[in-house]
């Protein structure tokens, strides 16, 4: 893209020379040659690093007209617009109009990741995909991922993500997805929604003008979609049976009217689900499932997602990335498949409205899965020691709790940790790999 053609898209005003543009980036830090810096406000304004966007080859900067910004250097230039963020989506949004593959965007509670990842894992055996990094699953993420979208890209896949009520249907005008996913809508109630109805009916509106959507069978009534493939329990798609070891997870899913086995090798049900997604697709394009099979097989878990780490002395489950209810349920569910002594180094689950319940709940449910020692952390995790009566200990303060890690004796046990991502576990993580 010129700097001229992007003044025109995002309705601003081009000071300086008119450069082509060859990549879109708002951390400075990653800027290189042909980079156009996007000023955005987060934690800190970006405004403050245009200069140093531009000291590491940015040819320009998009920056906002209430800014006080830098004169332009020779050879760069500045786009001038009221607001970045919506000047950024109207980029991404031009972008998508000259994308002429397949869209795939994935939504839900849980599993948006990982069902992402398998996607594109699948589908990369014969086509070429292109796919947001991380979790960049909100408009900052959304913009970016699709402003750099590949010439030569044939499948783009997007994760969508939700804070507030609207944020989905925002998202997908801009991703303009052709097939829609939903991976999962949980039960519990959220901080910033309402009722389940409006956590559900938020989720779907990813199918609102999808030629097709994939959604779980009990909220088919929802899907706008012109096609709808529904999976779960019951469904087009359905699982028929499960059976989970540490070794991974073998499951059967019924497929139009044959039966199909799977195996995984990461434990859990996070792998079953995104595999109902991937089979309903794969029907859709014509892609042998033998090849899902394969793919399924072979996917490794996305960073900090039920990884399994046999150390030499203990054996770590790093679920670290975050935490809610249900995949609090399904770590917990597989730590009580393995034999030995069973330890849940746990963090708390934010974003939640009873939170105090839900914690409460959580301690029930180690109880019943026979967890042997809950280390915890985090002021709402306080709540899972008043069910939970086992072996337990509790650390509001972080140094502490770190500490006491640093002493107990994990030897030969099975250890999960897991918590939201403001907990940063992973630094528990870090500390048992030192250790054994
Ligand atoms: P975020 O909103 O934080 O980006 P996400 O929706 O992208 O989360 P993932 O990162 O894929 O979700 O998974 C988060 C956690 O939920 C992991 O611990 C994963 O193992 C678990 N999980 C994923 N899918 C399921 C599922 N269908 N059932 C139970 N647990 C799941
Ligand atoms: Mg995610």
């Amino acid at each position: 893209m010129k700097a001229s053609e992007i003044a025109r898209i995002v309705n601003g005003k081009l000071i300086g020379e008119d450069l082509q543009v060859n990549s879109f980036e708002f951390d400075s830090r990653k800027c290189g040659k042909g980079s156009l810096f996007i000023a955005l406000k987060g934690n800190r304004d970006g405004h403050d690093f245009i200069n140093d966007a531009f000291e590491k080859g940015a040819v320009g900067a998009l920056a906002s007209k209430k800014h006080t910004v830098p004169a332009v250097p020779a050879g760069k230039f500045l786009v001038l617009v009221e607001d970045t963020l919506k000047g950024f989506s109207k980029i991404a949004s031009q972008k998508r109009k000259g994308f002429k593959g397949t869209a795939i965007a994935v939504t839900g509670s849980v599993g948006k990741t990982t069902t992402k990842e398998l996607l594109s894992h699948f589908l990369s055996k014969r086509l070429s995909v292109y796919f947001n990094t991380k979790s960049y699953n909100n408009l900052i993420g959304v913009s970016y991922t699709l402003s750099n979208l590949p010439n030569n890209a044939e499948v783009y896949v997007q994760e969508l993500g939700t804070n507030k009520k609207g944020e989905i249907k925002e998202l997908t005008e801009i991703v303009k997805p052709d097939i829609a996913v939903v991976t999962y809508v949980g039960k519990a109630h959220t901080e910033n929604f309402g009722s389940f109805k409006e956590i559900v009916e938020e989720k779907l509106s990813i199918t609102e003008s999808a030629e097709i959507a994939v959604v779980p069978y009990e909220f088919r009534e929802y899907s706008r979609g012109k096609k709808t493939i529904t999976f779960g329990k019951m469904g087009y798609i359905s699982l028929q049976s499960v059976k989970l070891s540490p070794e991974g997870t073998e499951f059967i899913l019924k497929i139009k009217d044959g039966k199909e086995k799977f195996f995984t090798p990461i434990p859990g049900y996070s792998v079953v689900n995104a595999t109902m997604v991937a089979a309903a697709i794969a029907l859709e394009m014509d892609i042998p499932l033998k090849e899902l099979k394969e793919a399924v097989l072979s996917f490794q878990p996305p960073e900090m997602r039920m990884n399994v780490l046999k150390l030499k002395g203990t054996t770590v489950i790093n679920d670290a990335y975050n935490a809610n209810p249900i995949s609090m349920a399904n770590a917990i569910k597989v730590l009580s498949t393995y034999s030995g002594k069973k330890i849940a180094v746990l963090g708390e689950m934010l974003e939640l409205d009873n939170a105090e319940e839900e914690h409460r709940k959580l301690g029930e449910l180690l109880k019943e899965h026979r967890i042997d020692t809950v280390i915890a952390t985090g002021e709402n995790a306080a709540a899972i020691l008043e069910t939970f009566n086992g072996e337990a200990y509790h650390f509001v303060d972080r140094k502490e709790f770190l500490n006491f890690i640093k002493r107990y004796e994990f030897s030969n046990a099975t250890v999960l940790v897991k918590g939201s991502r403001a907990n940063r576990l992973e630094e528990v993580v870090e500390i048992l790999k030192k250790r054994y």
